[in-house]
């Protein structure tokens, strides 16, 4: 496979933007991925929403590389042609009893450092979004939509132009430090494979504890348990009823935002995600799961008609957390906390990740340069 500096493994959003970052900054890069495309999981299995920072504890790492990632990722766009529109969401408190929650989230946001956040009153609802039912709302003008598709592709064409290489189908099962480099050894089209390396990113994802936990001399301590959340979507076939996003208050310790609703480039409405822990690597949406989602979408969306809404696709979020529990932070660990050289470890990289990519990347670059 050549000699490399640096190896990437995985290939979705956080790969190819550390890839590109550290080929840009002169180190030769090899990218591999056990997939036959780039993106095969968390990463082409989202909501494709490029979140403000409203959600997450103001000190975590969540909160900086979102907003951070926030404006390198606009700025990302524009310097690329990736298709994105900065459309707006709203987060609605659909009766009296959530508004506390609201102002809370508001308190949270603005000490997060988010600083475009608009009151929206009952009234100034109507006339923006018609088909929302709400008593109070928050307008968040920085909130936007991306291609991820499109978002892949240019991390990858951009890594490419500063030289590094992408290898498909290519699966990493174990890894030694031999003092002097790393011997990175694994599966490659059938065939077996080795390579040395002086750095590693493990950026895989749903399965970066597994792998970790195939790293010779990485103390078990250092590994946290990878969980699995799935999060459903359902298609809404028509026009769309909304020209924002439309968010509902998140339930406390769920796993997810709520069941929103959100629009593609082409303007066509899915709403989602949903919740549910699992062991598999489960991609079906359940027909059956139609009269849940229109319960939940009915309750600020009251003109619903369930029989528009169609089985999407679904995505699985790699969590530190377990069902009830409060959200974890992202985890990456560098040499300074294993003890190990010129190597990194991703975990728990959810949302907001595809926001927060270029930030996770220029982090990553600083402790392993
Ligand atoms: C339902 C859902 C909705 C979300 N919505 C949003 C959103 O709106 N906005 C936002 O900012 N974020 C969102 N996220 C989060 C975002 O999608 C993820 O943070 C991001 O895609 C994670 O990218 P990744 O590169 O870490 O993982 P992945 O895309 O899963 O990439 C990891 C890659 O590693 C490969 N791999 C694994 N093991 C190996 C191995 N041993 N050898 C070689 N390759 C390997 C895998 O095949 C995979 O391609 C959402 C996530 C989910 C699940």
């Amino acid at each position: 496979m050549g000699s490399y500096d640096c190896l990437v493994i995985g290939a979705g959003v956080i790969g190819l933007a550390c890839a590109s970052r550290l080929a840009r900054s002169g180190h030769s890069v090899l990218v591999v991925e056990e997939e036959r495309w780039i993106g095969s999981h968390t990463s082409s299995r989202n909501s494709e929403v490029i979140h403000a920072g409203i959600y997450y504890s103001p000190t975590s790492l969540k909160a900086r590389l979102c907003m951070e990632g926030r404006h390198l990722l606009y700025r990302w766009c524009e310097d690329h042609h990736v298709e994105h529109r900065r459309i707006g969401k709203l987060l609605v408190a659909v009766s009296p009893d959530e508004i506390a929650a609201l102002e809370a989230l508001q308190k949270n946001a603005v000490q997060s450092g988010v600083d475009s956040l608009l009151e929206v009153s009952a009234a100034q609802l109507r006339q923006m979004e018609p088909a929302v039912a709400g008593v109070a709302a928050l307008l968040s003008v920085d909130t936007g939509i991306i291609d991820s598709h499109a978002y892949l592709q240019s991390l990858l064409g951009d890594a490419q132009r500063h030289g590094a290489d992408l290898v498909l189908a290519t699966r990493v099962s174990r890894l030694q430090h031999n003092g002097a480099y790393w011997l990175v050894e694994g599966e490659s089209c059938g065939e077996p494979f080795s390579v040395g390396v002086h750095r590693v990113i493990n950026a895989a994802g749903l399965f970066s504890s597994q792998l970790a936990s195939n790293i010779d001399g990485l103390e078990a301590r250092h590994v946290p348990q990878t969980q699995w959340c799935r999060g459903r979507y359902f298609s809404y076939s028509g026009r769309s009823p909304f020209s924002r996003l439309v968010y509902p208050m998140p339930d406390v310790n769920t796993a997810g935002l709520g069941v929103h609703a959100t629009l593609d480039m082409g303007g066509q409405v899915k709403f989602g995600p949903d919740v549910a822990w699992t062991d598999t690597l489960d991609y079906q949406v359940e027909e059956v799961l139609r009269s849940d989602f229109a319960i939940a979408i009915q309750r600020y969306f009251p003109g619903l008609d369930p029989q528009r809404l169609t089985p999407g696709y679904c995505g699985i979020r790699p969590k530190l957390s377990g069902p009830g529990q409060p959200a974890e932070d992202f985890l990456i660990q560098g040499p300074k906390t294993h003890g190990l050289p010129g190597l990194v470890n991703l975990y728990g990289i959810e949302s907001p990740g595809l926001t927060a990519s270029l930030a996770i990347a220029d982090h990553v670059a600083r402790i392993i340069d």
